[in-house]
């Protein structure tokens, strides 16, 4: 991503290192190229570099010619590459290779360069990189570039950037204990979704990030199981309140919504589809011979997995790539005997403004001897379903496995729990909903600088409050539905943020003019 605006000269260590960062289009700073992703091409580069500097570039390193005043590197890329993955990066690298056969029997090497006070880091953190080549070439076909190489290259960032079988890969990432490992199979599943196919207009660019984020979460998955990828997608619906836009076109091309949001999209495409279904529409997607080594846009994506499927899916897809937001669900339910069975009336209710979502959300039922699963297809606005139960149901959860990106509210009449010494906690606006004044109430369980943001619901914050320093204890605050420049805000579902000291909770408010 964006950062390096092109060719860099820093130190690492007090060492000279040179380095590049072209995406999306600062490739024609520094080398001469029509620089635009849709127009690929095989590539040599010579480099002239001063003795001790190695370089670290794409392809295959074709000769290298040591004279007294310098070295000269000459690297091929045989496979096509877009120039914003065109790089180098010299310094006094040290390195090491081994050898890595694929599922399939084919060979290549795997390259890392790194600098010589980080090597014994970087041996631990890279070491599990045959561990996601197996998984990806065996989830998604064989590694693209099998007849060059992987390559790790160290470089003075904060960030990874996946540049055509040479990653580069920051200083501050490699630790030695793999805390930033998901990071590596981020940029190595890059050599799929990105390198293989890439994008043909930068605003689709959840086409590469959207994809390698929800590969580390397979990566998660593959590593701990299950409850760990769910737990990494939760972790990234959060996002304190929302995602900023939609996903076409972005607000920000490196932005949470490109990220998050996207790998959430690939998520709910599996929930809907099924697992069999969803991984023989990935493979079929890279493996498309009309893209590989080419150019791909959304909706050759979409309809490559409807060949898959056999479905149509443009329903599906477009109210979440092309709309900002998500939806927010409010529901209550009701229990009454009849006929010596329990009927339990379910309504949901789409409560947000921006547009109705259509969705399959799974409902479960807690009783006394365990769980009823079932499904519903919310649509509507307000969507009522009934079930017979023989046992009395003890609560009832939406969507339990987190499969679609939402906010959920059960409605009751809540009575506040009451006050806990150490407990901070957000409580039920009141009233709610409201027009135009309500009390957002909160406990602190230790006095706190506190401030309470407001955003409305495509994430934009529209108000902030900030009552200061308060002691422990109940208070409220007062919002008038306006936002920090007086003015009146439209009917709709709002989020407020409680920020007390380290401490955050959210909550949904309705303000109906
Ligand atoms: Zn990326």
């Amino acid at each position: 991503p964006a950062g390096l605006l092109g060719m860099d000269f820093t130190t690492h260590d007090g060492d000279p290192i040179v380095q590049t960062l072209s995406e999306p289009y600062f490739a024609r700073s520094w080398w001469p190229c029509k620089d635009v992703p849709d127009d690929k091409a095989e590539v040599t580069l010579t480099c002239f570099v001063p003795t001790g500097m190695y370089v670290a570039s794409n392809g295959q390193l074709l000769n290298v010619a040591w004279t007294p005043s310098g070295s000269y590197f000459v690297y091929q890329s045989t496979y096509p590459i877009s120039t914003y993955l065109v790089s180098i990066t010299a310094t006094n690298y040290q390195g090491w290779d081994e050898p890595y056969v694929s599922p399939a029997g084919q060979e290549m090497t795997l390259e890392y360069r790194v600098f010589p006070e980080d090597v014994a880091d970087a041996q631990v953190d890279f070491e599990r990189t045959t561990e996601m080549l197996d998984l990806f070439s065996n989830t998604f076909g064989e590694y693209p570039f099998i007849r060059e190489k992987f390559g790790m290259a160290e470089f003075v960032w904060e960030g990874a950037m996946e540049h055509q079988t040479m990653v580069s890969y920051g200083d501050f990432l490699i630790t030695g204990d793999k805390f930033y490992e998901r990071l590596v199979a981020h940029e190595l599943s890059h050599h799929w979704w990105g390198n293989l196919m890439t994008l043909t207009d930068w605003d689709e660019i959840w086409l590469h990030e959207g994809f390698a984020t929800y590969c580390e979460a397979l990566w998660t998955e593959h590593l701990d199981g299950k409850q760990a990828y769910q737990d990494f997608m939760w972790d990234r619906s959060l996002n304190m309140v929302g995602f900023a836009g939609p996903i076409i076109p972005p607000y920000n091309l490196f932005g949470n919504t490109t990220y998050k949001k996207g790998a959430w999209l690939l998520h709910m495409l599996r929930g809907y589809l099924g697992d069999a279904d969803f991984f023989q529409a990935l493979r079929d997607y890279a493996g498309l011979s009309s893209s590989q080594y080419g150019n791909v846009t959304t909706e050759d994506f979409i309809e490559s997995v409807e060949q898959t499927t056999g479905q149509e899916l443009n329903w599906f897809l477009d109210q979440w790539l092309y709309v900002a937001g998500r939806p927010t669900y409010e529901y209550n339910w009701t229990s009454e005997p009849e006929n010596g069975q329990h009927k339990v009336t379910l309504r949901i209710h789409q409560a947000q403004s921006h547009q109705l979502y259509s969705m399959p959300l799974d409902v479960r039922i807690q009783t006394a001897s365990g769980p009823v699963d079932s499904e519903v297809f919310v649509t509507d606005s307000t969507h009522w379903v009934t079930y017979y139960l023989d046992e009395a149901p003890t609560s009832v959860t939406l969507d339990p496995d987190l499969w679609v990106l939402k906010w959920t509210q059960e409605l009751a009449d809540v009575t506040p729990a009451p006050f806990v010494a150490g407990e901070t906690r957000l409580l039920p606006a009141h009233p709610n909903p409201f027009n135009p004044t309500t009390l957002l109430r909160f406990e602190l369980g230790e006095a706190a600088d506190v401030r309470l943001r407001i955003y409305d619901d495509r994430g934009r914050q529209v108000r902030v409050l900030e009552p200061g320093l308060l002691p422990v204890g109940p208070h409220r605050v007062p919002w008038n539905a306006r936002d920090g420049r007086g003015a009146p805000l439209a009917s709709g579902v709002y989020r407020v943020l409680l920020e007390a000291g380290a401490q955050w909770q959210a909550q949904s408010v309705t303000l109906i003019k």
